[in-house]
C-alpha cells in the first residue's frame, strides 16, 4: 500500500480505539518503510511474529516504539529475542518462561509477558487451554525475572468476528478471575485480543490490546 493510504488507515483506526485501548500493527511481511509509515501516523507499538524479521525490521527504524513478539518463540531463539522485544505476547510454557528467566539473570533485566491462551482448544495451535492458565501463572509468579502482565488469545479462525466471541469471553473470563486472585509478583494490565476483522468484538468483550495487520497495511501478499 502506498505510504499516504497506511498512513491513513493508520490514524482512522487510532481515531476509533477506545481511549483505554492500544495498538499493535501486526507488521509481518511488511517493509521498514511501511513500518516507518505507521509509525509517522502514530503506531507505537509493532508486533512481530518471527525474531529474525524483527531484527532485521529493527535496524531500519529509529522511532522510539515498543516491539512485541506476537508469534510462536522457540527457546533457541530467546535470547535473540530478549534483546529484541519489551513484551513477550505469546508465552504458553513454564520451560520457556524458567529459558527467559535464566537468561535475563546475565543482564538484571525483568520481561513483561502474556500467557497465551488456546480459547479455541486446538489441537494445532499455540497456548495453554483456558483452566491451566492459573497453574502456568502461578509457575512464572516465583520467577524473578520474567513477569506476568496479562493474556493474549488468537480463537479459531472464522470469516464471521461474532464466531471469535466465545472465544474472547473465556479468555476475558480467566483474566479477571485471575486478577480477583492478587497474586504477588502477577499483574494482569493487558488483555491482547482480537486483530483486523474481529478486534470490535474484542474490545466489546475486554481486549485493551488489539494487534492489527491488514486493516492498517492492507493484505498481505501471499
Ligand atoms: C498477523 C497477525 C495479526 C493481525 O492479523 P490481521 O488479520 O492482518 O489484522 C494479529 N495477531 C497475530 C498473532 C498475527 O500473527
Amino acid at each position: 500500500m502506498k505510504y499516504a493510504d497506511i498512513e491513513r488507515s493508520v490514524r482512522a483506526v487510532l481515531h476509533e480505539l477506545p481511549g483505554h485501548v492500544q495498538l499493535v500493527a501486526a507488521a509481518k511481511t511488511r517493509t521498514a518503510g511501511e513500518v516507518r509509515a505507521a509509525i509517522e501516523a502514530g503506531v507505537r507499538i509493532i508486533g512481530y511474529n518471527y525474531v529474525q524479521e524483527a531484527e532485521h525490521i529493527r535496524q531500519e527504524i529509529t522511532a522510539d516504539v515498543k516491539w512485541h513478539m506476537i508469534g510462536h518463540l522457540q527457546r533457541n531463539k530467546a535470547r535473540k529475542a530478549l534483546e529484541l522485544f519489551d513484551m513477550i505476547e505469546t508465552l504458553d510454557s513454564a520451560k520457556l518462561a524458567r529459558t527467559i528467566d535464566q537468561i535475563n539473570t546475565d543482564t538484571d533485566r525483568v520481561t513483561p509477558i502474556l500467557i497465551e491462551v488456546n480459547s479455541g482448544r486446538e489441537e494445532a495451535k499455540a497456548g495453554v487451554f483456558p483452566e491451566d492458565a492459573e497453574a502456568l501463572v502461578r509457575e512464572i509468579a516465583g520467577m524473578q525475572r520474567v513477569r506476568v502482565m496479562g493474556l493474549m488469545t488468537m480463537g479459531p479462525f472464522s470469516d464471521d468476528p461474532e464466531d471469535s466471541r466465545p472465544y474472547f469471553r473465556t479468555t476475558a473470563e480467566v483474566y479477571r478471575d485471575l486478577g480477583r486472585l492478587k497474586l504477588a509478583g502477577v499483574e494482569m494490565r493487558y488483555l491482547s485480543m482480537g486483530m483486523s476483522d474481529s478486534y470490535r468484538v474484542a474490545i466489546e468483550e475486554g481486549a485493551n490490546l488489539v494487534r492489527i495487520g491488514t486493516k492498517l497495511f492492507g493484505p498481505r501478499e501471499s
